[in-house]
């Protein structure tokens, strides 16, 4: 049953495999910390701190990140945002107005966007009523052009994950590449799907620097998987996908790593706090399970809860349009001030 005869080759878009990269100047000349006279990527030669082009590669941030996650270096992609990683992933795999990809509402809204600007179907089956996929459901809709799935675990916006049983059938069973979304990871119990990269030939992770790391403004995704499918996201990505400064400012990051644990920690307390206000408000009917920094609920009337939160200085994310999410908000977990004021405000609104 296990996707030991995956071969890669069968899987990318058949004109990349003769496709020739652009080679920058950085590409041909790569020691960086030696002292040379650069003169081959016309440059301004006077020092700005960010005069010089970025290291195409970023060796420093990937060894870095190779040794907190327990990963090779050249198992790791980096780009500009998780977008761009995503739609890298699209562009290498999926041919326009031919291939499908598979998404399970309800879910993050960037897979479909992404899909459409390449041209490529999604087909989508909902998850249950536990927010769980159906296996079968999957098996199902898949055909010899549907190319990718995509996971979100743990979901945005429902928050949970996705059982690990249902995951270990679907690497085994569906003939494509699985994609794995763990924006929310580091919020969780659960163990990355990172260490199984080396069972599974099919799976492709994606994280970020966006929601536990505290760095969405510097644009920073990570793609985890082997080495082959890496090997094809570097040749197509732009050659300074990553710029100079999120390169620095993430390797910082990376070296406080202790102030990252304990921002968890916190906001996973004061998670623990608002789940049990909320559980006992009169207009929220119901409190989801969640294993992320958001919480999702369902009220008696989103679009009126939405607009007095707005008025009472608070903006959450309203759901309703999703499907299985009627009436539903989204509240990200906030500092504990800022959550002090959101209870202050539902109990104010609940009276
Ligand atoms: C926030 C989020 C991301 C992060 O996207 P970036 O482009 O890295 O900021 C990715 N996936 C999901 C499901 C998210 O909610």
């Amino acid at each position: 049953m296990e996707n030991n005869n995956f071969n890669i080759e069968n899987h990318i878009r058949p004109h990349l495999m003769k496709m020739k990269p652009y080679s920058s100047a950085r590409d041909e000349y790569k020691d960086f910390d030696k002292e040379m006279v650069f003169l081959d990527a016309n440059e301004n030669p006077f020092e700005t701190a960010y005069n010089r082009y970025p290291d195409p590669q970023q060796q420093k941030l990937k060894k870095l990140l190779s040794q907190h996650k327990n990963v090779e270096v050249n198992q790791i992609l980096l780009g500009n945002g998780s977008d761009e990683v995503l739609d890298l992933i699209f562009r290498a795999f999926c041919e326009p107005s031919k291939d499908n990809i598979i998404t399970l509402p309800p879910t993050y809204g960037m897979y479909s966007v992404l899909a459409n600007l390449n041209n490529i179907v999604v087909r989508e089956t909902l998850l249950d009523k536990d927010f769980q996929p159906s296996t079968e459901a999957v098996l199902e809709i898949t055909d010899s052009n549907t190319k990718l799935l995509i996971i979100c675990s743990p979901n945005n916006p429902t928050g949970n994950l996705i059982s690990v049983e249902h995951i270990l059938k679907l690497l085994k069973e569906f003939k494509g590449l699985v994609v794995i979304d763990e924006a929310y990871i580091d919020f969780s119990p659960q163990e990355s799907w990172i260490s199984k990269l080396n069972e599974f030939p099919n799976l492709i992770i994606t994280q970020t620097f966006s929601k536990a790391y505290g760095l969405a403004g510097l644009r920073l995704g990570v793609c985890y998987a082997s080495q082959e499918i890496i090997t094809v996201l570097n040749k197509i990505k732009p050659p300074y996908n990553v710029n100079q400064l999120t390169q620095k400012l993430a390797i910082k990051r990376l070296q406080n790593n202790q102030n990252i644990k304990e921002e968890i920690t916190l906001i996973n307390q004061e998670k623990k706090r608002l789940l049990k206000v909320l559980g006992e408000t009169s207009f929220i009917q119901k409190v989801f399970p969640t294993q992320a920094n958001f919480i999702l609920i369902k009220v008696d009337d989103a679009q009126k809860r939405y607009d007095q939160f707005i008025e009472n200085g608070i903006v959450v994310r309203n759901r309703n349009s999703q499907p299985l999410c009627e009436n539903c908000l989204r509240l990200s977990i906030g500092t504990p001030v800022e959550n002090k004021k959101l209870l202050h405000i539902i109990k104010t609104l609940d009276s």
